[in-house]
């Protein structure tokens, strides 16, 4: 089989081999051994790093889990991702995030494209870095089928104001403040709402000149974590993501 991909979690396998978990541009979530893969001289030589991409040939056998890489090539290592904190702390949440929704063998076309675009755009974007994050997470969001509205009332339809609006994960949305106080829910500024709502029309380009405030920056921190454990399964923190919050705290 021949496909692009990118490597989205890699563990060693005896001295010299590994195992990668690859979000393929056709056939979804496949995993591979790269046999000698660590051994110096190895042929697989810088394709088997988190959020490398790579062009693959493998043998796939439908009946086991775990198919033979072929032949590997680099076509593009994130240079300025692999060599920043920041980035690659990004980059990584990016793909633990597509490794745990992603089904083996089942093709998510847009998930691969969306995830190509949001690491280019984190390896060559500047300024706001985060919010290459926010656009990957809103964008996955939507490709996953449950994209929130941010600009009406759930209940009453009437549009959101400067007053904001009441969050509700479960429901995909928000309550204006009148349902919202016998509703209730996730208390959000109307800024904030409009940061969400442009995430979903943007240029990634254009997301590094993002400058929010540090109550807009918690208030989405906090409502797309609510979102992703609201609607996927068994959702636990991202470990990177966790890792770059980290940092930012004296
Ligand atoms: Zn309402």
């Amino acid at each position: 089989m021949k496909t692009e991909a990118v490597v989205l979690k890699g563990w060693k396998l005896g001295e010299t081999s590994k195992i990668l978990s690859l979000c393929t541009s056709d056939f979804g979530k496949v995993k591979v051994v790269a046999k000698g893969g660590l051994a110096l001289k190895s042929r697989f030589m810088g394709c088997l790093e988190p959020m490398t991409r790579i062009r693959i040939i493998y043998y796939d056998k439908k009946t086991r889990d775990l198919q033979l890489l072929s032949q590997a090539a680099v076509l593009d290592s994130h240079i300025r991702i692999i060599g920043d904190f920041t980035r690659s702390t990004l980059g990584l949440a990016q793909v633990e995030l597509v490794e745990r929704v992603l089904v083996q063998d089942e093709p998510f076309p847009k998930m691969y494209e969306l995830l190509c675009r949001a690491l280019s755009g984190l390896d060559s974007g500047n300024g706001f870095l985060e919010g290459h994050f926010w656009y990957f997470e809103s964008r996955f969001i939507d490709i996953m089928g449950y994209k929130p509205t941010w600009n009406n009332c759930l209940s009453c339809r009437k549009s959101l104001g400067k007053e904001g609006g009441f969050f509700q994960p479960g429901n995909g949305g928000l309550l204006c403040p009148a349902c919202g106080s016998r509703q209730g829910g996730l208390n959000v500024g109307s800024e904030t709402l409009e940061i969400l709502y442009w995430l979903q029309c943007c240029d990634p380009a254009e997301v590094g000149r993002l400058v929010p405030t540090a109550g807009q920056k918690a208030e989405i921190r906090r409502m797309f974590d609510l979102y992703f454990r609201t609607h996927i399964e068994g959702m636990k923190p991202l470990k990177s993501l966790g890792l770059f919050y980290g940092m930012e705290s004296p």
